[in-house]
């Protein structure tokens, strides 16, 4: 007998056909006698429609009211999952966040997890009973219903699983797992069997959209292992857990990120403190840069590029401009037609040459460099946009079809 937390995405909820197949996988579950704490999402894309609904209201919708209205998908899924539970004989109990002793900051919309009381889940659970929990929500200290950030329900089974020292922590998703690459778009993608937390967080970082990065961050911290797997076909999935470096590949994934954009300021005086003046005042507000590269000064200037989010593109050039007004640069110049393309491996820490390898085969297929950035784990390259699908393939052959 396990203790078991389940995590059911938005599309396996999306209907009431999947609810029910969900429902009755649950059951057969518990009847080979483990014991079920499952967290639910909102059903397909309700929280999309209940944003947009708010902002029909008013565009920057207050955050408090927001995730009032928010935190009311996932508790429909949790009412009838409930009921379809019910339906195959078997007792489930439903709890909203704010129930399941989920406490978290007062940061609407994106509050932080600052602790479990599961008292009253393994309560239920002593009953015999299965646990159906509201995901992505919590209560503040002043008693308002906060939601956990976009993916959150990821995050809410990862803390539930630390909390009551669940056994495994799954998550279900319409993916077998996790891929060496999109396999919409790099047909050869393979299943990755495991993987580490870091490479699960570095393939978010990089334009993958698997998990939420908080809940993969919190995994990480508390030595959370959990599996990834598909809610509608068998296999085993992907494990993630902390893995030793030499279990590990040398490039595990390839991604691509095609919300990008390169910012460039040219003939920017090259004195200490115009670096710090300009990020600083990005930093400021709230706006993430990612690569970073100067060339080499000459006669007192130098040019710098950088890239920001796609849609933090046209904020960051006022910002910049005003600053290169103020400094004496030349221009700015923003330029949304690039992407990133990265490799990513536990195992290329200890192995040399990775990254000619790289150079090399974006090379032979004709696409230039424009920016390198690397990580103990990761090296990307940002290239024209038109590239990008044609590096993917490419780096995928080179690095885990033919390794
Ligand atoms: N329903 C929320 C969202 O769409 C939370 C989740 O699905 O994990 O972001
Ligand atoms: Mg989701």
């Amino acid at each position: 007998m396990a203790l078991v937390v389940q995590k059911y995405g938005g599309s396996s909820v999306a209907d009431i056909e999947k609810i029910k197949f969900v429902a009755k996988k649950v059951v057969d579950r518990k009847r080979k006698g483990d014991k079920l704490v499952v967290v639910v999402s909102a059903m397909g894309k309700t929280t999309d429609n209940l944003i947009s609904l708010a902002k029909k209201i008013i565009p920057n919708p207050p955050e408090k009211e927001l995730d009032l209205l928010l935190s009311t998908g996932e508790i429909v899924s949790v009412a009838l999952l409930c009921m379809a539970i019910e339906s195959y004989g078997q007792q489930a109990e439903g709890f909203p966040g704010y129930f399941a002793g989920i406490k978290t900051d007062t940061l609407h919309t994106k509050a932080r997890i600052q602790k479990i009381e599961p008292s009253k889940i393994l309560e239920q659970l002593k009953k015999d009973k299965i646990v159906v929990v509201a995901g992505f929500q919590g209560l503040s200290p002043e008693d308002s219903i906060t939601t956990l950030g976009r993916g959150g329900s990821d995050l809410t089974a990862i803390a539930i699983t630390g909390a009551i020292k669940a056994d495994i922590c799954e998550i279900y998703t319409d993916v077998k797992g996790v891929y060496s690459a999109d396999p919409n778009r790099v047909k050869n993608a393979k299943l990755i069997p495991i993987i580490s937390y870091d490479e699960l967080l570095e393939m978010a970082s990089s334009g993958a959209k698997v998990m939420q990065s908080r809940a993969v961050e919190f995994a990480k911290k508390y030595k959370i292992p959990f599996v990834v797997k598909s809610t509608f076909e068998d296999g085993e999935g992907t494990m993630v857990k902390e893995i030793e470096l030499k279990e590990g590949a040398v490039v595990s994934s390839v991604s691509i990120d095609e919300n990008q954009a390169k910012i460039s300021i040219f003939r920017v005086p090259d004195k200490p403190g115009i670096a710090g003046k300009i990020f600083s005042a990005l930093g400021q507000k709230g706006i993430n840069v990612d690569m970073i590269v100067q060339n080499v000064g000459r006669d007192g200037f130098a040019d710098i590029s950088f890239t920001v989010n796609i849609n933090d593109m046209e904020k960051t050039k006022d910002i910049v401009e005003k600053i290169a007004k103020e400094i004496g640069a030349e221009k700015v110049i923003t330029d949304p037609d690039i992407c990133k393309v990265s490799i990513i491996g536990i195992g290329m820490m200890n192995q040399p040459g990775v990254a000619g390898k790289m150079f090399n085969c974006l090379a032979n297929s004709g696409i230039n460099i424009e920016m390198i950035s690397t990580s103990e784990i990761k090296i990307s390259c940002v290239i024209r946009k038109k590239d990008g699908e044609k590096a993917l393939i490419q780096l995928h052959k080179e690095f885990i079809e033919n390794k």
